[in-house]
């Protein structure tokens, strides 16, 4: 592909569901060795009005403006944007990927055809604002049941790290709030009746270590201030 990054730099301006779409479609002229060009992406109300000034568009309702359009143009053995080979095979069946995927082609509107142009229309005009998950979850719950042996297992070993993890969670978050345990018991009494402490229950695992540590040392007899 020989304007990749100026593609992809022009695709990352579509609308969300536009975008994954187009990028699949991308995807496919990619593995097909299909060269394009996506010369334009989302456009300014400015722009627009400027394409309806010159004639090149005949509306200011543009699927551009909301980020639902692209335009190519195929590319030429030797590099150049070439608009007479949209009937290219190669192209034709790029433009059959695009429409299976969901967009509109220009070249199929009656009367004034807009090659270059594809439109995905989605649920709507201006309808393109947030990526919707339930056709990757459909996809994923389909898949389900085409799973091979190995990635049966894989998923099974990912759902038990998963759970491993989550008990860990539940075992730290338990370790900083516990109960006081039997073995700090004398040191938090002490601690409590030599008034250091007045919140005795729901100490980390290490806080009651230390009291141990300072109570065995004799350290807790009383206040610091009761000593001066
Ligand atoms: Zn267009």
């Amino acid at each position: 592909m020989r304007y990749d990054r100026r593609n992809r730099t022009n695709l990352d301006n579509l609308s969300p569901n536009t975008r994954a779409a187009a990028y699949k479609w991308y995807q496919f002229c990619l593995n097909n060795q299909i060269d394009i060009l996506i010369t334009e992406t989302i456009r300014t109300k400015e722009k627009q009005a400027e394409y309806v000034k010159n004639g090149s568009s005949q509306t200011m309702k543009s699927w551009h403006l909301v980020g639902q359009a692209l335009d190519f143009v195929p590319v030429s053995v030797t590099g150049g944007a070439d608009y007479n080979a949209y009937y290219r095979p190669d192209i034709q069946r790029a433009i059959v990927e695009a429409k299976r995927l969901g967009f509109k082609w220009g070249g199929d509107w009656k009367g004034s055809w807009d090659k270059p142009h594809l439109e995905y229309q989605y649920k709507g005009y201006g309808t393109d604002k947030k990526l919707d998950f339930l056709p990757v979850i459909n996809k994923l719950k389909r898949d389900d049941d085409t799973m091979t042996a190995a990635e049966k297992k894989e998923f099974d070993e990912l759902k038990a790290t998963v759970k491993a993890q989550a008990d860990r969670i539940k075992m730290l978050e338990k370790q900083n709030s516990m109960e006081i345990p039997k073995w700090a018991e004398k040191a938090v009494k002490t601690a409590q009746e030599a008034g250091l402490i007045d919140t005795p229950k729901g100490g980390s695992e290490d806080f009651y270590r230390i009291l141990t540590v300072l109570y065995r040392g004799g350290l807790l007899s009383t206040r610091v201030e009761d000593k001066l």
